[in-house]
């Protein structure tokens, strides 16, 4: 054990205390951190940079109108926060994608959706490169309103 000595119970119990600041610094970091892609067109739309077709908006959240709409109502939810895709979520966000998924439905119905159960609408969260995600910051597109849909 060397210059440390050997761990006794209360080295170990200041360990784990000292461990769990450093996990939850660590979440707070990251629920913090990368606020802002400058190459991101998502930030770009959050920041007012780039025009979009307002849905919603708050201080953490911003939905608004896919460009090329496969059915009848096609939005985005998008953090305002750059996280890169869901792979980048940590427990930190959670409250984050709650929110995100908890406002979908009401969109949904503002933007025309019909009511469940013969309405309703598909929540889509394309990752990486194999889940088909083009844009790489988190969206959940929310699609729905008559069928057909282009895909
Ligand atoms: P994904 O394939 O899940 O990354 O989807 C990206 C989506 O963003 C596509 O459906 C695009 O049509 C949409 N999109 C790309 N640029 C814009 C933009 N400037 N405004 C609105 N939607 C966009
Ligand atoms: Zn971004």
């Amino acid at each position: 054990w060397g210059y440390w000595g050997a761990p006794n119970p209360a080295n170990r119990r200041s360990l784990l205390i000292f461990l769990k600041i450093l996990n939850a610094m660590i979440e707070t970091a990251s629920a913090v951190g990368h606020a802002h892609d400058d190459n991101c067109i998502f930030c770009k739309i959050a920041a007012g940079h780039i025009p979009s077709r307002k849905v919603y908006e708050d201080e953490e959240l911003l939905a608004f109108h896919d460009i090329a709409p496969w059915a009848p109502v096609h939005f985005l939810i998008i953090p305002k926060r750059h996280i890169a895709s869901l792979a980048h979520t940590q427990p930190a966000d959670a409250a984050l994608l709650g929110r995100i998924l908890t406002l979908a439905p009401q969109l949904a119905a503002q933007e025309g959706c019909n009511p469940y159960p013969a309405g309703g609408f598909r929540v889509q969260i394309n990752t990486g490169e194999e889940g088909g995600q083009e844009v790489h910051h988190l969206h959940v597109h929310v699609i729905g309103g008559p069928r057909p849909w282009k895909k």
